[in-house]
């Protein structure tokens, strides 16, 4: 190995999944296949970063043949390859959905909040509002700490909805496709945590990308931000982060023209290390 290249720094990078990594509609990945190929050529971590289930991004991580942490429902969770020195091998930013979801079913059906979520769906209506196939939309089904719900009444109410959540200790979070009741987490929380147990801090730049305004936290996490077109991107207003992309593609072809910017870039010790 070379001097120059034992002292390039390594990516940390974070990303979301629907209408990033993945196409919106039809969930293909094939445009973003060659960056996301060099990334892990290189040895990079790829950090999956989702409103989906664990049992989502498992799936997804066997079909891709990838054996990395994730983090699942919207940050309420970071899964481990190997136990924490604590033991833990998961770690929970969230509250489990099973403790507080009967009180916000009890609080729509007192106030005549209109909503409908994932709770009250079977799997083929998950998959006509989706687009996933039976088997996916189980998975997707098996929340422990979030639901996705599509919020039917005023925008009035919606705020009304909101402060009654904030109660209970809850938030409604915008994502591509629906809202998200969850805990008052985000997908930086388990950014943050990562980050701490990195050995040498000074040689990593964190990389993150998203197109919905549930993606800002972890995008101005990051040193450097992508925020992938979609018809939500251009409300993304971020306050952090150092660096910022916008493509000019949505979804896998942005995510691929995004990453090998950034791999140019680090080839060419263009990018500041944080
Ligand atoms: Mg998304």
């Amino acid at each position: 190995m070379t001097q120059e290249a034992a002292l390039q720094p390594a990516l940390l990078v974070f990303t979301d999944l629907d209408g990033s990594l993945m196409e919106h509609e039809t969930y293909s990945i094939e445009p973003a296949m060659p960056a996301l190929q060099e990334v892990l050529g290189r040895g990079f971590a790829l950090i999956m970063n989702s409103s989906k289930t664990a049992a989502e991004i498992l799936a997804l991580q066997k079909t891709l043949k990838l054996s990395a942490p994730f983090v699942c429902e919207n940050g309420a969770a970071l899964q481990l390859l190997s136990p924490a020195p604590d033991g833990q091998s998961r770690i929970v930013f969230g509250q489990l959905r099973s403790e507080w979801l009967p009180a916000v079913h009890a609080m729509r059906a007192e106030a005549g909040f209109e909503f409908e979520g994932f709770a009250d769906w079977q799997p083929d209506k998950i998959s006509e509002l989706t687009g996933l196939d039976k088997a996916d939309a189980e998975l997707a089904q098996t929340r422990e700490y979030s639901e996705p719900i599509l919020w039917r009444g005023s925008a009035k109410q919606k705020e009304l909805f909101e402060s009654k959540l904030a109660q209970l200790g809850l938030n409604l979070l915008e994502g591509g496709r629906f809202h998200s009741i969850q805990g008052q987490h985000t997908k930086s929380d388990a950014m943050h945590w990562l980050k701490q147990q990195q050995s040498d801090a000074s040689m990593i730049i964190t990389v993150a990308l998203g197109d919905s305004p549930n993606d800002s936290a972890m995008l101005d996490a990051a040193d450097i931000a992508v925020i992938i077109k979609s018809g939500k991107s251009a409300r993304i207003e971020l306050h952090a982060a150092p660096q910022i992309i916008r493509t000019s593609r949505p979804g896998p072809a942005g995510w691929q023209d995004a990453m090998s910017q950034i791999l140019a870039q680090l080839d060419s010790n263009e990018l500041a290390i944080n």
